[in-house]
């Protein structure tokens, strides 16, 4: 099954993709007390968007639109962010999707998945910070001798500092300031923080 589809229609701006997010309160702002016990102004869940099917088909249509002429066969991303993505990206390109999970900690290919040497292989995540899950996914791909042939991601939060070696495509490019608690410009303006997944927010 093939999608015709013009890739210049299909690609929304950075700011159309960080409003789809806004209104899905995928990315919000305030003040919030992370995991890491920092704060920060803005808080990111990625579930939030990918929640709305029609949503995320936009999301993955972006993506697809990067890799469109790539003659990509597959689509697979690290579970759980990436099964979603993939799942959608691969609908956006007319090619199967799947996804690594990890078993004792080693991430791969389980469920009776496999990939086929020479295969053309797209690996997608939702969010990436350091890049390690991609990393794995792959390795896991290269142990198949499947041929990744680039990394598409719906939001960048590296600082662009990540190298795959490998073309590379994201939706949103996002740095959140954290800061250590003492140093808090929002609490030092006794704005109340909120933890995020602890309340209705
Ligand atoms: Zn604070």
């Amino acid at each position: 099954m093939e999608k015709h589809t013009n890739a210049k229609e299909t690609r929304l701006t950075p700011e159309e993709y960080l409003d789809l997010f806004r209104k899905s309160k995928a990315l919000l702002d305030g003040h919030f007390l992370l995991t890491s016990g920092k704060h920060s102004a803005q808080y990111m869940q990625c579930a939030q968007v990918l929640q709305y099917p029609e949503r995320a088909a936009i999301l993955a249509e972006g993506l697809a639109a990067s890799f469109r002429d790539q003659g990509i066969q597959t689509v697979i991303g690290p579970a759980t962010g990436g099964i979603l993505v993939a799942h959608e990206v691969a609908r956006a390109l007319g090619t199967r999707a799947l996804f690594t999970e990890r078993e004792n900690g080693i991430m791969r290919l389980r469920r009776g998945f496999t990939l086929s040497p020479g295969e053309r292989v797209l690996v997608v995540e939702d969010v990436i910070t350091t890049g390690g899950s991609v990393r794995e996914v792959l390795a896991v791909v290269r142990e198949f001798e499947a041929i990744p042939v680039g990394v598409g991601i719906l939001v960048d939060r590296t600082g662009g500092t990540v190298d795959f070696g490998l073309p590379m495509a994201s939706l949103i490019q996002l740095h959140i300031q954290a800061f250590e608690a003492q140093e808090c410009p929002l609490c030092a303006q006794e704005i109340p923080a909120i933890k995020p997944g602890s309340r209705k927010i």
